[in-house]
């Protein structure tokens, strides 16, 4: 069809350049091994922590879930798409992360959106981290508040941004608990005094520390004593909890506004008995199976010593989000093809996920990896990097 043709020299560039991607199908359920292109591999590409994708209590929970409220909800949330399964989750979000309340948006993604977009005006600023997710970045651009980015956690900088926005209404800091490319965690305590020093509201993504981080895997906010001090923390239910969707757990004075005035909860329908109950029962494992987060730290301890030992370069991570970076976008690729042809599913990553320069292949190791199988990856990385003459 043509008027495209704009696009497609781009994607030609990109082909040129070794960067064009196609996306590569699973032919089994998530897991440690995964089959891809009829040949089991190592998965260390998905943020299934702890294997909860697909474990038998939330297989269970989601089928129970089907044969009784059926397959889809037929409405949005503040119309009639809110059925009691709804309410008990956030029930047990809210307590859970120790707040009065929670609100569950269909992903991650429309949560920062929807919180930052909802809550802010043109007489509020919002002081957000460099490194933060896309969907924190959008989330801003939807609001009339000023913007200003500090260097990536930067307390300084940060420092700076607060004294030039004491005249707004409401300052309200923004930042990932953990930064999803990179897997270093934020200073939070420092964020937090420094929020307390100049009366700023502070908002933590903890779509990477939820399951991870913290007493039965509460997050960064719980993992550094900050309980009561962090006005809003959202989370995913699409990471280590298994399933998909968003949340917000905070006062109850937000979740209510929000459910007035969110626009992706307002406007997006609910989502479906099977993803509700399974992240019900998600929450309940991560309270009485605390041995899945004792197993994940262990295997990134293993697996993060055994990079380091072999000579790759994996940055400043100190949660299982480990990078391998290579610098240049098209090695990333290849590295990423080769690690693939040998048995390991370890993506390459590059602009505009990263910076351009800081291309890398990232891992993330699981709960359900065996010492075996991290030894077996960590082989085969060995091999692919002294063939490319990365290591
Ligand atoms: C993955 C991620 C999200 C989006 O979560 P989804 O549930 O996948 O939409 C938001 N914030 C951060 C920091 C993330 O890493």
């Amino acid at each position: 069809m043509k008027g495209f043709e704009y696009l497609q020299s781009e994607l030609d560039e990109m082909k040129k350049q070794g960067t064009f991607r196609t996306l590569i199908p699973l032919e089994s359920d998530q897991g440690a091994k995964v089959i891809i292109n009829g040949k089991e591999v190592i998965q260390l590409s998905s943020n299934n922590y702890l294997g909860l994708t697909s474990h038998p209590r939330l297989r269970k929970a989601a089928l129970e879930a089907v044969e009784n409220f059926g397959a889809g909800t037929g409405s949005v949330r503040t119309i009639a798409g809110t059925f009691t399964m709804h309410k008990e989750l956030e029930e047990k979000l809210a307590e859970f992360k120790h707040t009065e309340a929670a609100l569950v948006f269909q992903s991650g993604f429309t949560t920062n959106q929807g919180v930052l977009s909802s809550i802010l005006t043109k007489e509020d600023v919002v002081i957000s981290d460099a490194l933060n997710h896309a969907s924190i970045i959008d989330g801003i651009r939807l609001t009339k508040a000023a913007r200003k980015v500090y260097n990536h956690v930067d307390m300084a900088d940060l420092e700076r941004a607060l004294q030039e926005s004491k005249d707004f209404r409401v300052r309200i800091i923004v930042t990932d608990g953990v930064f999803s490319m990179d897997g270093n965690i934020a200073p939070l305590p420092e964020i937090v005094d420094l929020a307390e020093k100049y009366d700023a509201l502070v908002m933590v993504d903890d779509a990477h520390a939820s399951g991870v981080l913290g007493e039965n895997g509460r997050g960064t906010v719980n993992h550094f004593g900050l309980d009561g001090r962090v006005h809003i923390q959202v989370g995913t239910l699409s990471k280590a909890i298994g399933v998909l969707g968003g949340y917000v757990a905070s006062s109850r004075t937000l979740i209510d506004y929000l459910i007035h005035r969110g626009r992706p909860f307002l406007f997006s329908t609910s989502h479906p008995p099977a993803v509700t109950a399974a992240c019900s029962e998600a929450i309940r494992v991560l309270l009485e199976e605390p041995h899945l987060i004792e197993r994940l730290w262990e295997n990134t301890t293993f697996f993060k010593d055994g990079l380091n030992h072999l000579g790759f370069n994996i940055g400043k991570s100190n949660t299982p989000i480990t990078p391998v970076i290579l610098g240049d976008e098209a090695l990333s690729h290849q590295f990423s093809d080769k690690l693939l042809e040998y048995g390991v599913f370890a993506q390459g990553i590059a602009f505009p996920t990263v910076a351009k320069g800081l291309a890398r292949v990232r891992t993330i190791v699981t709960a359900e990896h065996t010492e075996d199988q991290l030894q077996e990856a960590l082989d085969i990385f060995e091999k692919a990097g002294r063939e490319l003459q990365i290591i």
